[in-house]
């Protein structure tokens, strides 16, 4: 191409046909002149051949609810329930967005029906796996995602982060490519803080909370927002794009500590019943808690404090369980990126094997319960076990393997390192080494020599 941003053949706008001035200045080509209006208005249109191009791709085959579960499953342990409920939500989701966008096979059947779009609630204790199932679900479709702390927003006007911000940040994520962002999924953290407190009902607005709510009704909506491409929104310089968040899949979540209190009030009549309605009473306090979330309804979420036109779009609601000793030994040493694999690779980069004992490993979990963070004390009891050798061992030569056992755990050992060469370990071993150490580093030796 040879275009040359000054003409003096074409005196006219070879689009719109406007006269070159000084302040209407011309790029010429070889057969005519475009005027700054008419870039900017072809920079549109072939932005949305983009949008077009991104539908076609994402055209290519939406795994199925069965094929979702199944590598959610590989990521997160256990919550079936959630995982069902929400390969289902999603894989609705981006069908329905193939049956907007005009694909064949969907939508010559029932062209007149308009799918509504099925934002989904996650409810369950903290470190259950609710943020980890919306980016793995993410991941899985292939569409931009972002995570948002429902506590650090605020409505318009007050000091915080814009919920537009929101939106800016799944712009960024999608390299400022609006087709894609507009298919993204945003994941809304802590929503139950937004819940109104009952005090403040009657009181003056309250504006942590409710407004942050009503602000964040205009995105899950479907409002179509201007957000700046820079991420200065509203500073008049940066290159605003208008965002149209009707097929943004939101997937909001939350603790909702106490919410099983309405629902047990409001299932108390058939629950208290006597005779041939009786319902075993479970001892357990546990499942109680999960089975009562499997039955929350949008009226419980109202008496928790959201407002209700919030909860109406959220029509999805998926309990999850709190997690178990068992779901615990197994998140530290099944998924993909079990925190025990990520920390024995770690280790490997120094030639060194790591080794828990189951009992380390119960006692790890037993452990992360009584914390009551969920899966999320796991890093930080592990972090701090194996504080001590990951500073010591790359200083030591010859280090074969680190080993954890319960007592370990507890803090009433060091973690046993293993060297290699016994004589030379002595003259460089740390705090760190166990008076076990040279009985390990026998067998060490024998399985050394028994390799070569
Ligand atoms: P939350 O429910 O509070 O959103 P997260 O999904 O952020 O919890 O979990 C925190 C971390 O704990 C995750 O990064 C993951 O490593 C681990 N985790 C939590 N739940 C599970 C689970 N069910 N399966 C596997 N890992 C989990």
């Amino acid at each position: 191409m040879n275009a040359t941003t000054h003409t003096s053949v074409h005196s006219h706008c070879s689009f719109c046909g406007i006269e070159q001035t000084p302040a209407t200045p011309m790029i010429a080509g070889a057969e005519g002149a475009i005027c700054e209006a008419c870039v900017k208005l072809a920079d549109q249109v072939v932005s949305n051949w983009g949008r077009k191009r991104v539908l076609t791709e994402l055209h290519g085959p939406i795994p199925k609810p069965s094929k979702i579960k199944e590598i959610l499953d590989t990521y997160v342990v256990g919550q079936h329930l959630a995982k069902e409920i929400l390969s289902v939500a999603v894989y609705n989701h981006y069908k329905r967005l193939k049956h907007e966008s005009g694909d064949q096979g969907f939508n010559h059947l029932h062209h007149e029906v308009e799918l509504g779009k099925s934002n989904i609630l996650l409810i369950g204790p903290t470190g259950t796996g609710k943020t980890l199932m919306a980016s793995t679900l993410a991941k899985t479709v292939g569409v931009p995602f972002v995570v948002a702390d429902a506590t650090t927003l605020t409505q318009a006007g007050y000091v915080g982060d814009d919920v537009e911000n929101i939106l800016v940040r799944l712009l960024e994520v999608a390299d400022g490519n609006v087709g894609r962002a507009e298919w993204g999924i945003v994941y809304l953290d802590e929503v139950d803080k937004l819940a109104r407190s009952p005090e403040m009902a009657t009181n003056t607005r309250d504006i942590s909370g409710e407004g942050v709510q009503q602000a964040l009704l205009r995105l899950v909506e479907g409002a179509v927002v201007k957000v700046s491409q820079k991420g200065k929104k509203r500073d008049g310089g940066g290159d605003e794009v208008a965002l149209d968040t009707r097929n943004i899949l939101f997937i909001a979540g939350g603790a909702f500590p106490g919410l099983e209190k309405h629902v047990s009030k409001r299932l108390k009549p058939s629950r208290s019943g006597i005779g041939f309605h009786a319902e075993p009473v479970d001892s357990d306090e546990k499942p109680d808690l999960e089975a009562l979330l499997n039955e929350t309804q949008p009226g419980d979420l109202r008496h928790f404090g959201l407002i209700p036109e919030f909860i109406g779009r959220f029509p999805v609601l998926a309990p999850l369980e709190p997690l178990n000793e068992e779901a615990l030994i197994s998140i530290l040493t099944e998924p993909k990126n079990a925190l025990t694999r990520q920390y024995q690779k770690l280790f490997s980069y120094e030639n060194v094997e790591l080794e828990f004992t189951e009992a380390a490993l119960k006692r790890i979990a037993q452990k992360a319960i009584e914390r009551e963070t969920g899966a999320r004390g796991l890093r930080s009891i592990l972090e701090h076990v194996l504080r001590k050798p990951m500073f010591d061992v790359p200083s030591i030569d010859g280090v074969q393997i680190c080993r954890v056992d319960e007592e370990m755990i507890d803090g009433l050992r060091d973690v046993e390192v293993v060297v290699r060469d016994p004589a030379l370990s002595a003259a460089e071993e740390g705090e760190s080494r166990q008076p076990e150490d040279s009985e390990f580093a026998e067998t060490d030796k024998k399985r050394a020599n028994s390799s070569h």
